[in-house]
């Protein structure tokens, strides 16, 4: 019987193998020209559907109609921040491979915070800053650019845009041509570092010159749509938000742009949908002046919009302000189709759209439904800590570091002391649960030691890495935020599924229309990606290719 099986499974495969290979002789190689990888910051997944009656037809819907829809797409690891999100998105794999394993970290070795993008190496280009040095330097793998560099022999052009640096730099990969980003405070630009050149090209500092930012900035903020017609979101007026200057006068339109930008000078921009449209102007004069798919050769362009995380953070999910933001992105999304399919060709482009984590929704509005969640104090966790250390093991300084959820012990104390580190770390675990904020706690030593299969100990797993990341790694209760938004708005970096569900949507080259609510994780992009335009995963990829797309 057993024999018989096997025989049958092995007639099966036979037969599989052949229907592949029809397919794979009867599919086109040709390539794309572009490949246009776009993420929003903070999008969180109901926002396709909630705005949908309001989203123009050829936005948001088109991708959604005429591409490909991946319904049921998570982060597969936590923390899920913005650093983290863009280096996993791009490179197919998560932070225990890639290394970012958060926005800032920790540094053992240099016993101090470091920023994801530092390299004191390199030297900014087009201000005049010793702040902004910038590289991919400490992402360990390389991006689906740096394989359409190598599947070209370097003829590709790889260039990465954003308003944040590390969403510009990690998605370009570390044989960019060029990563962008913009310059706040009194300069109002966009800039780049000597990692890539020693000089900004003469389309940017052009750009630059334009100054549209100006004009951006000189007008207010009013909805795009009569305001009683945004009944998805909560009234303009309510307790949970910020503001644009932080509590200092009521978060409502409209709001005065030209009067906030003399206290809040250029930054002002990355707080308002406008970020989005100076975004778009720039990536046309990226695909202009840096020539990108206007030739046989296949290029790489990447745009992050962050503008979307910086409103969410100050004014919630469930916002006016959120949801105008949305309805003008997805005017944004609809001119840069519209501008690829005048400038590369129809059908001669690839693009995929996602996020780079999601949000949560603002506690107290929750609380005030009669959900109990609420806020934590880090600090509080700390002393905690810190208390039950000292009582269990007379020593003080244990802990180097509590950052991203995960405490770093010293290891000089704990040798003067005599102490074992699993004692250490189980200490802080039992500790740390005592708060009704965390759920749980998981030590180096089962880190390093097993292969966690449940969902939310996976997510820890997949987001630690070895080297870099802290011995206790703690997990709060969904729901759960920092006291740092306890005024209002919300934040991210959780593994629950406000954080993790996020869209994905396929566009263009390769792709018919389609759908599936079958599960896939942003390791699975660019393995997707890569098979439609025949290149080579990146190098530390662990996700597979998403078959229902590649149909
Ligand atoms: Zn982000
Ligand atoms: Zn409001
Ligand atoms: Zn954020």
């Amino acid at each position: 019987m057993r024999y018989f099986i096997s025989f049958l499974s092995l007639i099966f495969l036979f037969s599989f193998s052949v229907k592949k290979e029809k397919k794979a002789k009867a599919s086109n190689r040709k390539q794309p020209k572009l490949v246009v990888g776009i993420v929003v910051d903070q999008m969180r997944y109901d926002y396709l559907a909630r705005f949908e009656s309001k989203y123009s037809d050829n936005g948001f819907k088109k991708l959604m109609r005429d591409g490909f829809h991946c319904d049921a797409h998570y982060f597969s690891y936590m923390p899920t921040f913005t650093g983290p999100g863009h280096a996993s998105v791009f490179s197919g794999t998560t932070p225990e491979i890639h290394g970012i394993i958060a926005n800032d970290w920790y540094d053992k070795e240099l016993k101090r915070e470091i920023y994801c993008a530092e390299d004191s190496t390199v030297l900014c280009v087009g201000a005049d800053s010793k702040k902004e040095r910038r590289s991919p330097k400490n992402m360990l793998v390389t991006s689906l650019g740096d394989q359409i560099k190598m599947a070209s022999s370097y003829r590709a052009k790889s260039i990465g845009i954003s308003i944040k640096d590390r969403s510009a730099i990690f998605p370009a990969g570390k044989m960019a041509d060029g990563a962008f980003w913009f310059k706040g405070g009194d300069e109002g630009k966009f800039i780049t570092s000597t990692y890539y050149m020693e000089k900004l090209p003469k389309w940017v500092s052009d750009f630059n010159t334009l100054k549209k930012v100006d004009e951006y900035l000189s007008q207010s903020w009013e909805t795009l749509l009569p305001i009683a017609e945004y009944t998805e979101s909560n009234p303009d007026m309510n307790a949970y938000e910020l503001g644009l200057e932080d509590g200092e006068s009521d978060p409502v339109f409209p709001y005065d742009l030209n009067s906030l930008k003399d206290k809040l000078g250029y930054s002002l921009i990355k707080t308002v949908p406008f970020g989005d449209d100076l975004l778009v102007d720039f990536a046309k004069a990226a695909i202009e002046g840096e020539e990108l798919g206007q030739d046989s050769v296949m290029d790489w362009l990447t745009v992050s919009f962050s503008s979307p995380d910086y409103i969410g953070h100050k004014f919630g999910p469930r916002s006016i302000e959120i949801e105008d933001t949305y309805l003008r992105l997805d005017l944004n999304i609809a001119d840069l189709i519209n501008y690829l399919d005048e400038k590369v060709g129809k059908g001669e482009y690839v693009i995929f759209l996602t996020a780079d984590h999601g949000a949560a929704q603002v506690p107290q509005e929750l609380m005030d439904n009669g959900v109990e969640v609420g806020y934590y104090n880090p600090k509080e966790i700390l002393a905690n800590v810190n208390a039950a250390l000292k009582s269990e093991f007379g020593a003080d300084n244990l802990i180097e570091s509590f950052s991203n959820f995960q405490f770093f012990l010293n290891r000089e104390v704990m040798k003067k002391n005599g102490l074992e580190m699993n004692a250490v770390c189980k200490t802080i675990v039992a500790a740390s649960v005592k708060q009704p904020s965390v759920k749980s706690g998981m030590i180096r030593r089962d880190l390093e030691r097993n292969q966690y299969t449940d969902r939310v100990e996976q997510t820890v797993q997949k987001g630690w890495n070895t080297k870099r990341s802290g011995d206790v790694a703690l997990i709060m209760e969904p729901g759960w935020i920092s006291n740092y938004y306890a005024h209002g708005g919300t934040t991210h970096g959780s593994p629950w599924t406000y954080d993790t569900h996020v869209p994905l949507l396929f566009y263009g080259f390769g792709i018919e229309s389609g759908y599936t609510n079958k599960k896939t994780s942003v390791e699975d992009i660019v393995p997707t990606v890569a098979a439609i335009i025949g290149v080579q995963p990146p190098m530390g990829c662990t996700g597979v290719a998403i078959d229902d797309v590649l149909k």
